[in-house]
């Protein structure tokens, strides 16, 4: 393999990393680089590896390199022997789907915050650096949404654009069980600051802004619980595949900025590889230039998985649903997630590169070719029965 350079162009030495929630969405596409791109190790500990299993075959040429170790982190007093055995930890275990937020508040709070605490102290107290991820929805609602609907200072960017460094964290009452989630990443953060601040931890924490694409989440009764709520690019996905309305919740108005992850991943790696420059630092990483409201998300997807399926476009490709109805009691939402893109450009020089249009045209193709049959059949034998 060619010599890699970091920003610098110092030599950049392969290292041991591991992978906490190594099996998720974020962590394939984070294995898969790190195998083909990179001389780095990876120690990947999950409950699942069916998202992985395409590395961990024993004929590729990297091996040698990654190893899967099957654990629920809150339950195997290994996870520290291997964190000390490492250069490097990236946390990206989670429950990370809307739904379970207000409808499973302990299970939210526990997984991001309670089970976090672990992995943030032995990092600390083995001197270890940690790459933990937080999330964009830390941030809550902008300051914009509590002005009335017609102030002007909603256009103001400083009524809506997240810096890091700079914007508050605005959630609603307890009673709104949504922010469990939001709160406990935020505690998280703070707790792995204040480690870094009194016990020099060197830490990065990352605030994806609605990282989409091939292998997010699952499909209902095909490879998930068929009850279950993935988020919004996978429940579309579904009603597209099952030839049904896609549902917009609460009209479809509150608005997100989709990053393609091929490009997430590339942020990723100029962390791992610039710990100069990414030590100390909370990064938002999102696409500011791909802002869509989700009834506007609907609508692309609608022409663009009759683009690449070549099937016409359903008569009616939307519904409204109430959140209530949808999520049930305790949701909220959060109205609208522009990153302030200064500092990852300032210090890892990283922008984003693929258009909505573009990234969902990729996904979408992957999602039909991945999906449709198994769909098929399953709709087949319920109609059947
Ligand atoms: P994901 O659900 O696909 O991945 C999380 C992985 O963690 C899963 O494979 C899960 O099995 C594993 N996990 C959870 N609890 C575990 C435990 N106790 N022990 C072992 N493994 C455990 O989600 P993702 O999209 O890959 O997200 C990864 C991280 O990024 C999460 O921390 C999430 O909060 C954060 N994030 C992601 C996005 C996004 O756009 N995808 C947005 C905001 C935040
Ligand atoms: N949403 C929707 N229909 C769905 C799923 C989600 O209208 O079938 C909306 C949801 O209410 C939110 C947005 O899509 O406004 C994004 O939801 P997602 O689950 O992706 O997570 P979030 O961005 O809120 O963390």
């Amino acid at each position: 393999m060619v010599v890699r350079l970091d920003l610098d162009g110092n030599e950049i030495k392969a290292i041991k990393i591991c992978m906490i929630g190594g099996g998720g969405f974020i962590g394939s596409h984070l294995c898969e680089t790190l195998m083909w791109e990179t001389n780095h190790t990876v120690l990947a500990i999950d409950v699942y590896s069916d998202k992985i299993d395409h590395l961990l075959q024993e004929d590729t040429p990297w091996a040698n390199r990654i190893s899967f170790y099957q654990a629920n982190i809150t339950l195997d007093p290994r996870v520290n022997d291997f964190i000390k055995d490492c250069d490097l930890t990236i946390n990206l275990a989670a429950i990370c789907t809307p739904a379970d937020y207000n409808t499973r508040p302990l299970d939210t709070i526990y997984s991001n915050f309670v089970d976090a605490i672990p992995v943030v102290k032995c990092c600390s107290e083995n001197k270890k650096r940690l790459m933990h991820f937080s999330t964009c929805e830390v941030y809550g609602k902008t300051l914009g949404s509590y002005l009335p609907a017609d102030d002007p200072r909603r256009n103001e960017p400083e009524f809506y654009v997240l810096k890091e460094d700079d914007s508050p964290c605005l959630y609603g009452s307890i009673e709104k069980q949504r922010w469990s989630y939001a709160c406990a990443k935020q505690l998280i953060e703070r707790l792995i600051y204040g480690e870094g601040a009194e016990n020099d931890l060197k830490f990065t924490v990352v605030r994806p802004f609605n990282w989409i694409g091939p292998r997010m989440d699952f499909i209902p009764g095909v490879d998930g619980p068929s009850d279950g709520v993935p988020r919004v690019l996978a429940c579309f996905s579904t009603n597209l595949l099952r030839r049904e309305p896609m549902k917009l919740v609460d009209g479809g108005k509150s608005q997100r900025t989709f990053l393609y992850i091929k490009d997430a991943i590339k942020a990723v790696m100029l962390m791992i590889d610039n710990p100069g420059r990414a030590n100390g630092h909370i990064f938002n990483v999102g696409n500011p230039t791909n802002e869509a409201s989700v009834k506007e998300l609907a609508d692309v997807m609608t022409e663009v998985y009759s683009k690449v399926t070549g099937l016409p476009k359903l008569p009616q490709p939307t519904v409204e649903v109430s959140s209530l109805e949808f999520y049930g009691v305790g949701y909220d939402d959060s109205d609208r997630r522009i990153p302030d893109m200064n500092l990852i450009q300032k210090q890892l020089g990283w922008n984003p590169e693929t258009s909505l249009n573009d990234l969902l045209e990729v996904t979408l193709d992957y999602q039909h070719k991945t999906y449709a049959d198994s769909i098929a059949q399953s709709m087949n034998s319920s109609k059947a029965a």
